[in-house]
This record gives C-alpha cells, structure tokens and sequence, in this order.
C-alpha cells in the first residue's frame, strides 16, 4: 500500500502545459518569466523583465539592424566540397546537405550589401544554429569576399559574429581562414575604410581569434560569452581557477577586449553614430 495516492485526474502540471500551446511561448534562461514570442519579437528578442539576450539568426539581425528590405545577399550558394571527405558519426557532406534542408540557410554565414539609416555598407551576419556557427572554408571564403565588397565599393563593413570557432570537419582548411580574413581586414584598415564588429553569445575560437576582434570597434551585446578556448581547458592547462565572469562581454570590456556594451535595443542607433563619426 503506498503512503500516498492520488487518482491521475488530480495531477495539475499537465493543465499547466495545456495553457501554453507549443512554439508560443518562450522561457526565459536567464530569470524563468514565460514571454509570448510575438512580445518578444518585438521586444527585438531580450527579455521583457531581465533584458536577457536570446540567441537569434541571421534573419533577425537584418531585420533589427538593416533599413527594411535594404539586404542584397551576395554568393547565397556557395558550398563546400569536402576536402577532406570528413566523416564522424554522420558524412560531413550529408550532415550539410541535411542541415541546409532544415534550416533553410545554406552557410553559417550570410553576406551582402545593406543599408542603415540610408547609409549603404557591406553586411555580414552568422548563424549559431548552422552546425555551431562554424568557420569553414566557405564561412571563411564569404567573409572575405564582403571585406572585399567593402573595399572595392569603399562602404563600411559590419559583422555580427556568432561561432563556435573553426569548424573541425574541415581541419586545416578552416585554420586558414583565420589568416584570409585577417589579412583582407588589414587592406581594408590601410584603405580607411571602417570596419565594426558586433560580437554576440557565444562568439569563441577561430572567429574570436580572427575577424570578431579585428574591428576598429568591437561592439558586444551584454552577457555575451566571448573567448578563445572554453574555460574547462583553461582551467585544466594552467591549474587555476577562474575569476567570476570570466570569458563574459562585461569582464572582456573591463579588460580592453571590448570597446561597447550595447543592448540589441540601440544597437543599430550606436553603429549608426558610430560610422557617423568614423566617416
Ligand atoms: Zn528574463
């Protein structure tokens, strides 16, 4: 005989689900309130009571960051072929072809011209959700050619970064994007040309290590995680623990990494006036 019993009928939690329909309700990681995606869609993603950033595409950032209908996407379908015939628990080259069918994006990058505030610049923005925002050749190979775009047309340039790092399944050829990107960004600061950066959660490895932090100005939305390697194998590698916020936009910005801390709410107003000044 159980100590207590109850018949299922009683049991509440399930009438709780049964209020908040599939897909329509998001909750917050960072305090735990139930937002309405259409709030928090207009509220451009964050949090209505703690301001906490979700984690957005590419799709979004134009739609916030972009005047409307300014983006013209640039080698929309450039793909990789496999140079090294990768495989783990899935073929690299299906595991692209499978993502590509259900994300409905083709890189973890997009490319293009833009405008904001009526003022043409060359845009770039990066898709976490497109196997970890991963800098392969093609990631690498697009980012490159909108440094060129900026270039040649003489337009500022904005990246919104949002990585994992390098992507393993292309090993060294991912590794050498490092070197592509920074080296076209160093033609285009020699030119005068502006380039911003806007760091968002999470932005680490190959992209930290290169074009995320290469901007005139590093803009990063609060509480973002930003670094190089994860705090686990800097812990391991150096035997210490690390200070409180570590790897964290606020404890990056403290520490020179950073120049801005903005909220995605003035985010587009700050680059604006921020290439206001810098042209
Ligand atoms: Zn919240």
């Amino acid at each position: 005989m159980p100590w207590f019993s109850r018949s299922k009928d009683n049991i509440s939690p399930d009438s709780q689900k049964k209020d908040l329909p599939d897909g329509l309700w998001e909750k917050c990681p960072g305090c735990g309130e139930i937002i309405h995606k259409k709030q928090l869609e207009s509220n451009l993603w964050t949090c209505v009571k703690c301001e906490h950033h979700f984690r957005i595409g590419s799709e979004e950032y134009i739609q916030i960051l972009l005047d409307k209908n300014s983006f013209k996407e640039m080698h929309k379908k450039m793909r990789s072929p496999d140079p090294l015939k990768f495989e783990d628990t899935k073929k690299y080259k299906e595991r692209l072809t499978s993502t590509v069918k259900s994300l409905g994006l083709y890189e973890a990058v997009k490319v293009g011209t833009g405008k904001i505030e009526g003022r043409n610049i060359a845009f770039g923005c990066m898709d976490f959700q497109f196997i970890g925002g991963s800098m392969g050749s093609v990631v690498g190979e697009k980012i490159a050619r909108v440094i060129d775009k900026a270039h040649k047309s003489k337009i500022p340039l904005v990246i919104v970064s949002e990585s994992g790092g390098a992507r393993m399944m292309e090993g060294a050829y991912s590794l050498m994007q490092l070197a592509k990107t920074s080296s076209r960004l160093t033609r285009l600061a020699d030119a005068g040309i502006p380039y911003i950066s806007v760091i968002t959660d999470p932005t680490t490895g190959g992209t930290t290590a290169s074009y995320a932090m290469l901007g005139d100005i590093n803009i990063a939305e609060p509480n973002a995680l930003i670094g190089f390697a994860g705090p686990r194998v800097i812990r391991q590698t150096i035997g210490k623990d690390l200070p409180e916020g570590f790897q964290k936009s606020e404890f990056l910005l403290e520490k020179g990494f950073i120049d801005v801390i903005c909220s995605r709410k003035n985010l587009k107003e700050t680059i604006n006036n921020l290439l206001e000044l810098m042209t």
